[in-house]
């Protein structure tokens, strides 16, 4: 008898939690705004409207994930310059049974020295919404160095926000900068500025999903580039193998001289791939005899703000 208890038990005890797993997430992505509802606009009338910044800012974020991670389902409310309305966006991330809702947003303020990133959340209670909030200003400051105004709830804002209060799921409203602020319009207007926004959500939302699933594995394996891995064959049979510390990819060139680069304190190199990927450039630093050579220079350039550079063989 005590066998069978001591059979069942185990059973129960050992598969429930693999019942229970999850082996994928699902993330809806929501930039704000959209069609006739154009958000807030610049002070600059040839900068962008809010709504189109919205949508840049998003799909990069969405590309950032598919190039990088593994088992997260990307769902957008919108993907044009349409205007789903509140309630379409919320019922689609509640009946979908989203575990993450993010909205991208750009501020204003009548007071145009106003500036810095926000993250909005419905109440400081919802610990999840908080802690993904908080890693979005964390990466703001740290990793693209801007002014961060912190994590605010409902009671700051002194209203609530219908796409967070009614969203099951953790759910954060972004406000990337404000446009009514000159240079922080123009930031936000530069392909540079989207991308340094766009990746530290991405750095942040990764950071988050790795803590809250630990049985899923999101890190996608590196693929070897065929190419790549002839040219690196061919110089190591010649025994004249080279290494780069690969920092980032983009999908439009970026300046060498960008200021994010000048933290690394070595000269970037901007590569144009032949890819299908939408990735078309890769950046790297130094030229390494070994990749133990390499290693050495890998902390510091992860240490200047490019946290997932990796050592790559080079032509
Ligand atoms: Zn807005």
């Amino acid at each position: 008898m005590m066998r069978i208890i001591t059979f069942i038990f185990c059973i129960s005890f050992f598969s429930l939690p693999v019942l229970c797993q999850k082996s994928k997430i699902i993330v809806v992505i929501d930039p704000g705004h959209g069609g006739a509802d154009p958000g807030h606009l610049s002070s600059n009338k040839s900068l962008m409207a809010e709504k189109e910044l919205n949508l840049i800012i998003a799909k990069k974020f969405g590309a950032y994930i598919e190039e990088s991670l593994q088992n997260v389902k990307i769902i957008y409310t919108r993907t044009d310059d349409s205007f789903p309305s509140l309630n379409d966006r919320v019922e689609k991330a509640n009946n979908l049974k989203a575990d993450y809702f993010i909205s991208i947003h750009c501020n204003a303020n009548d007071c145009k020295e106003v500036h810095g990133t926000e993250s909005h959340v419905h109440t400081m209670k919802s610990t999840k919404s908080v802690s993904l909030a908080n890693e979005f200003e964390k990466e703001f400051k740290a990793k693209a160095g801007r002014h961060s105004r912190g994590v605010k709830d409902s009671d700051d804002r002194e209203h609530s926000l219908q796409v967070l209060k009614y969203t099951n799921m953790s759910s954060v409203l972004v406000e990337c900068g404000f446009l009514t602020n000159e240079n922080e319009a123009k930031y936000l207007n530069s392909n540079n500025g989207q991308d340094v926004i766009a990746s530290s959500i991405f750095r942040a939302f990764k950071t988050v999903i790795v803590k809250e699933h630990p049985s899923i594995n999101f890190i996608k394996p590196v693929k070897v580039d065929p190419n790549q891995n002839v040219v690196a064959t061919n110089n190591a049979a010649q025994g004249a193998e080279t290494f780069a510390i690969q920092i980032m990819s983009s999908k439009s060139p970026t300046d060498t001289e960008a200021q994010e680069f000048k933290k690394i304190g070595i000269p970037v190199t901007r590569n144009e791939l032949t890819t299908s990927s939408v990735f078309k450039y890769r950046y790297t630093v130094g030229t390494y005899a070994s990749k133990d050579e390499a290693k050495k220079d890998l902390e510091k350039v992860q240490l200047s703000g490019f946290k997932d550079a990796y050592v790559i063989p080079i032509e």
